[in-house]
């Protein structure tokens, strides 16, 4: 074998770029992941994208390669509590502004290198309108987590967002066994997230990049399936006299901006909801619970149930909790593929145990 042919190789993907013929190490290129992330730049009509370890790593990068330490980003809440935390802890030297989005405008400042927005906001649901925060981003570029809608129901980037990052974990892999993130964007972007991924060695392990290309052929069915589970089960909990309030965008008066069809194909999987009886009864509800898997994840094709508060937003502050509109009563439940009268019958023992111990919210006889 030439060894020069090894070295041209090595010097294009040290410079952020494709390898020309040879891989030569499994950190810097590997054909399945390629193969994975050709597809999901297809499906989110972008130049590429580039795959890495898990959502986390796939942001780092993404922080790393485009604000740097002493950067500064704009960000609105909620957002993944690992995501918060992240730009929160400091870890990474990046000095970051939370705000709403309608004050987006306001808060970027001469320096600010990127917007970063989740729609769907994870727990809450909240949708924001993509287009309008590029507008008000105006030469700062944005970045939209899109792990809620997946790309069968959201493009980011045809809002004029720059990246479009998902937690491959959630709906891509679709069935709970893979951990992975990658970000879908432009070349020169994708450039740089591909010279932290070869530094750093958040790579994506080519069996999970096998799951993901192969979790992306259902993932249309799944997400449709499970959307309509969802659908039922938000209309049913909100009828529930031990349910104080319901976060799912398909609910009446829950898009005020008209994003469900014209950003948002259609509402989604998840949905959060709220008990009256607070922390006490959200464990009470899920200790009931024999169908549903209490776990942290989401987008698989079993049901999973979790408390924001003491698990995914768990290291958030207490006003940062609050001001991410995450409440102590609040669970969040991640529809899968069971049989949605399955999923309500078991459901309906969780709301019954709460009800036995809170006599005042108890339905009323006739
Ligand atoms: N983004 C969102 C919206 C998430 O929900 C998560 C994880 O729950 C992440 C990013 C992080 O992804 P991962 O767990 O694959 O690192």
């Amino acid at each position: 074998m030439d060894l020069g042919a090894g070295t041209s190789s090595l010097d294009a993907m040290v410079a952020g770029g494709e390898p020309r013929g040879s891989s030569v190490y499994s950190r810097l290129h590997n054909p399945t992941v390629a193969r994975f992330e050709e597809a999901l730049a297809t499906l989110e009509g972008a130049e590429v994208a580039v795959a890495f370890a898990s959502g986390m790593a796939a942001l780092t990068a993404c922080l790393l390669a485009h604000v740097g330490p002493g950067g500064h980003v704009v960000a609105c809440r909620p957002l993944y509590g690992g995501s918060d935390h992240l730009l929160t802890s400091g870890l990474l030297g990046i000095e970051v502004t939370w705000t709403t989005p309608d004050e987006v405008h306001a808060a970027v400042r001469p320096d600010t290198a990127m917007v970063l927005i989740e729609t769907p906001a994870n727990p809450t649901l909240d949708l924001w309108d993509i287009a309008s925060l590029v507008e008000q981003a105006g030469r700062v570029p944005v970045l939209v987590d899109s792990t809620f809608a997946t790309p069968v129901l959201q493009q980011p980037l045809s809002h004029g967002a720059r990246w479009v990052l998902h937690s491959g974990t959630k709906f891509l892999g679709g069935h709970g066994d893979v951990l992975a993130g990658v970000v879908a964007t432009d070349r020169e972007a994708a450039a740089a997230l591909r010279q932290v991924r070869l530094v750093t060695g958040g790579v994506l392990h080519p069996l999970a990049g096998y799951l993901l290309h192969r979790g992306l052929q259902t993932l249309p069915v799944r997400v449709r399936a499970a959307q309509a589970g969802a659908q039922a089960l938000a209309e049913r909990l909100t009828a529930d006299p031990a349910v104080a309030r319901v976060w799912f965008p398909g609910l009446d008066g829950a898009d005020p901006q008209g994003l469900l069809g014209r950003q948002l194909a259609g509402p989604g999987c998840v949905l959060s909801f709220e008990l009256s009886g607070g922390y006490e009864a959200a464990n009470r509800l899920v200790q009931a619970l024999r169908l549903i898997t209490p776990a942290v994840s989401l987008g698989s094709t079993d049901t999973l149930i979790q408390h924001p508060a003491a698990l995914t937003h768990r290291v958030l502050s207490d006003e940062a909790r609050a001001e991410a509109g995450i409440r102590p009563g609040m669970l969040r439940l991640s529809v899968g593929l069971e049989a949605v009268d399955d999923l309500w019958a078991d459901l309906s023992v969780g709301l019954a145990a709460v009800r036995r111990r809170a006599p005042s919210i108890a339905r009323p006889v006739a």
